[in-house]
């Protein structure tokens, strides 16, 4: 049995969350040691806010990071109603960026590297943690102050879940008319349809009812086409091409930040939002950015004592419940196909496209969430 040296914060995560953070410590008096294994690491598009790439400017990881700028995003759904953002309005370069998840995790890990591939255990005992850990089918341990669980939620079950019975298809397509910038977001009987714009192609995300994704992933690739085009409407011309689909359970699950003592939970390990308004990883870096704040800001003695967990989560509180909020209102009222509320919709779009304040707003809270930073 190996024994590392002990740190202040241990964080177990492989993902974008549990990087920025070792990132946004490394090189500070706070001692760090990540654990996660490099090896599984999902290759799909996602989208980050312009708030998502301040944070990534600041720790020196934006400028490697290739990336296809969101400049409008365009609102709509079937029969009437739609609502445009445009990146000029707020002063911005890109209201958002599309990137790909493992090329981020790649470059923020590439600066943050693991000591060991996963925990297994934890153990309060007075001023620290005992952590049991993983690393070559061998156990090691490990002493730390904190415990962020970064994990993506694997090591806990959730304690509320909400199964809004949608499954998300993704796959990359390509257009015969696309265009340059713009994102759209087209909402159906059965859930939202995103179109992100991604080099030459677009990465498509479709919630679905599960059975219609299971028809949708048994189609021959030019039947898939013609419902995708179906569905979407003929903005771009017809869908000429689409590369390998991956089907996702949709859920919010949300957890304690806080769960035992000297520990914390970020990003998707504390939430696990539906992707409709592509907030998820959004939120879970501006975790990661605020608590790494606090523990550049407080003695050692403090790190991972109750009074700093109970800061923690007081400072995350309200865009975190804003997050979900925001998040769970789009996905029920834009997954109904009910005629009333379709055209209360409608009308409610319309008038975001007419209200300039109610814009700016909106998109103020999807950039920077509901504390704008510094
Ligand atoms: C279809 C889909 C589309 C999405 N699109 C967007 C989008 O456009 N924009 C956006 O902001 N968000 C989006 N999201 C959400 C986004 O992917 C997540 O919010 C984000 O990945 C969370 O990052 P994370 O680091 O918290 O967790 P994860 O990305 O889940 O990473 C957690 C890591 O921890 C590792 N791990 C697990 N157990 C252990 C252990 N015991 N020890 C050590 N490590 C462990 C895992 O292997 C994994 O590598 C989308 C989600 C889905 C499903």
């Amino acid at each position: 049995m190996l024994e590392l040296p002990e740190v202040d914060v241990a964080i177990a995560g492989g993902g974008p969350v549990g990087c920025a953070l070792a990132l946004a410590l490394s090189g500070s008096p706070v001692s760090v040691a990540r654990i996660a294994s490099e090896t599984d690491v999902a290759d799909r598009p996602i989208a980050l806010s312009h708030g998502s790439r301040l944070i990534l400017e600041r720790l020196g990881a934006w400028d490697s990071i290739q990336n296809t700028p969101i400049e409008t995003i365009h609102v709509s759904q079937r029969g009437f109603g739609r609502a445009v953002m445009r990146c000029e309005e707020y002063g911005l370069p890109a209201l958002g960026y599309v990137t790909a998840y493992s090329e981020l995790v790649a470059r923020l890990a590439a600066q943050a590297p693991a000591v060991a591939e996963a925990l297994e255990d934890s153990e309060t005992g007075g001023e620290e943690l005992a952590l049991r850990l993983s690393r070559d089918e061998e156990e090691v341990h490990m002493r730390a102050r904190l415990l962020v669980l970064a994990d993506g939620g694997t090591l806990r079950p959730a304690e509320h879940v909400t199964d809004y019975d949608q499954r998300a298809i993704v796959a990359e397509v390509k257009a015969e008319r696309p265009r340059r910038g713009v994102a759209w977001e087209r909402f159906t009987a059965e859930g939202p349809l995103a179109l992100l714009p991604y080099g030459d192609r677009y990465a498509l995300v479709w919630s679905v009812r599960p059975p219609t994704a299971e028809n949708l992933l048994g189609l021959s690739d030019p039947e898939f086409l013609a419902r995708l085009r179906e569905a979407f409407g003929g903005r771009l011309g017809d869908f000429r091409s689409v590369g390998p689909r991956s089907v996702f359970p949709l859920s919010m699950r949300r957890n304690a930040i806080d769960p035992a003592p000297r520990t914390l939970a970020i990003g998707n390990a504390a939430q696990t939002l539906h992707p409709v308004a592509g907030q998820g990883l959004n939120l879970g870096l501006r975790d990661a950015w605020e608590l790494a704040q606090m523990l550049l800001d407080v003695g050692k003695e403090e790190i991972g004592a109750p009074r700093f967990l109970a800061r923690y989560v007081r400072r995350r509180r309200f865009d975190r419940h804003a997050g979900i909020g925001f998040t769970d209102f789009l996905v029920r009222i834009f997954s109904n196909s009910l005629p009333p509320l379709a055209a209360a919709r409608g009308a409610g779009l319309a008038l975001l496209d007419a209200l300039p304040p109610a814009r700016r707003f909106l998109a103020r809270r999807m950039i920077f969430g509901a504390r704008a930073l510094p």
